[in-house]
C-alpha cells in the first residue's frame, strides 16, 4: 500500500485507509482512483499532480 500526497496542501491519500468522504473504501488502490479526481482539500491539484510518499520517509525525488 502506498500513500500519495498533494503537493499544494499536503492532503495525503492512503491506499490502506481509503477516504470515506470521497467514497473510497479502505484498500482502494491509486490505480482505482478516477483520473479526473481532484484533491478534496484544495481542489486545485488533480490525481496526476499527487506524488507517492515513501513509507521510509525519504522523498521520492525531483
Ligand atoms: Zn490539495
Amino acid at each position: 500500500m502506498t500513500r500519495y500526497c498533494c503537493p499544494g496542501c499536503g492532503y495525503t491519500y492512503d491506499e490502506a485507509r481509503g477516504d470515506a468522504h470521497q467514497g473510497f473504501a479502505p484498500g482502494t488502490t491509486w490505480a482505482q482512483i478516477p483520473a479526473h479526481w481532484a484533491c478534496p482539500d484544495c481542489a486545485v491539484n488533480e490525481k496526476v499532480d499527487f506524488k507517492p510518499v515513501d513509507e521510509r520517509g525519504a522523498d521520492a525525488g525531483n
